[in-house]
């Protein structure tokens, strides 16, 4: 079967959807949405990654790696991926714990493993597991064969996406899926190009689809400063859901400014990751915007 590639599994997580989860993070993102909070995800290979906030300045990182793959900008430094092999000798020498190298190949098995040591906390919460990411429907292959042992096992299964992909790929995994939790950001199209990159097209369309396939859904609204924390952005996304089936809860997520120090950390100079302020006093409004169409709401996920 398919390995994938992994960057992080969460145990006892809680808002992930129903019950106590574990929360398996697949790497790679087709979105590059400017308020991510894990920017790690985006790429989809390994990578290195440097904080800045820990680094001593030493430079015992330049001295050992062979392939001239770090380069020094200020206090600040970036990983040539093009030339890094991800052999690992800067992570060791780094006393600091400064560079990290994120993202795993895993087999199935190896994940599912992981998934097993939690089923008594499933049992005993009413969880499952989540597969996050990134985007795990960027890998749906990988994601369709857990989907499967999964359902062997028996496990509840929450697929947290983007809906960015083509149909197909939801097609394949939707019926081994308990809970899809998708992330609506703005209908306005312009607004989501100029924040994520991508058209918002193939999401609504997708979420149409999912929608009347049956399949149980959470749909899950980040707010952020600026790009979708006004009525006009929220009665647009209330009014594309109200003829939707199956949607069984809405949930506002106000970002939370955390995501500084991960953007002192990429190892990609390109990439355009921001610091938003945090919305303030709409959330009220938002809520009784979503009340009135008689959606379940939940601050939070
Ligand atoms: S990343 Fe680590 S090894 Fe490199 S300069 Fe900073 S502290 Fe030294
Ligand atoms: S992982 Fe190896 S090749 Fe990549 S930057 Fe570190 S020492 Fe250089």
């Amino acid at each position: 079967m398919q390995n994938g590639i992994v960057f992080d599994i969460k145990r006892y997580a809680i808002h992930d959807g129903p019950g106590i989860r574990t929360t398996i993070f697949f790497k790679g993102c087709p979105m590059q949405c400017r308020w991510c909070q894990n920017p790690e995800g985006i790429a989809k290979e390994p990578e290195v990654i440097f904080w800045e906030n820990r680094c001593s300045q030493c430079d015992d990182c330049l001295n050992i790696c062979s392939y001239d793959a770090i380069i020094k900008k200020g206090n600040t430094k970036y990983i040539d991926k093009k030339k890094c092999n991800l052999c690992g000798e800067c992570v060791k020498v780094c006393s600091t714990e400064a560079l990290e190298i994120v993202g795993k190949d895993m087999s199935v098995e190896e994940v599912i493993n992981e998934i097993e040591r939690d089923v008594i906390f499933f049992d005993e919460s009413g969880g499952g597991v989540a597969f996050s990411g990134g985007e795990p429907l960027f890998q749906h292959d990988f994601l369709n064969n857990l989907l499967k042992q999964c359902k062997e096992r028996d496990v509840h299964t929450a697929v947290d996406t983007s809906g960015y992909c083509p149909y197909q790929a939801i097609e394949t995994v939707q019926d081994k899926v308990d809970l899809f939790l998708y992330d609506l950001k703005v209908i306005d199209n312009r607004v989501h190009i100029e924040y994520t990159g991508v058209s918002n097209e193939p999401i609504l369309e997708n979420l149409k689809k999912l929608s009347s396939n049956g399949n149980n859904i959470v749909v899950r609204i980040p707010i952020i400063h600026g790009v979708n924390d006004n009525v006009t952005h929220i009665e647009d996304i209330a009014d594309f859901l109200l003829p939707l089936k199956n949607i069984k809860e809405i949930n506002i997520l106000p970002y939370h400014n955390f995501g500084v120090s991960k953007y002192m950390r990429l190892s990609s100079p390109g990439m355009v990751i921001e610091n938003f302020p945090e919305p303030n006093d709409i959330i009220d409004e938002i809520k009784k915007i979503f009340e009135k169409r008689e959606f379940i709401i939940k601050v939070g996920g």
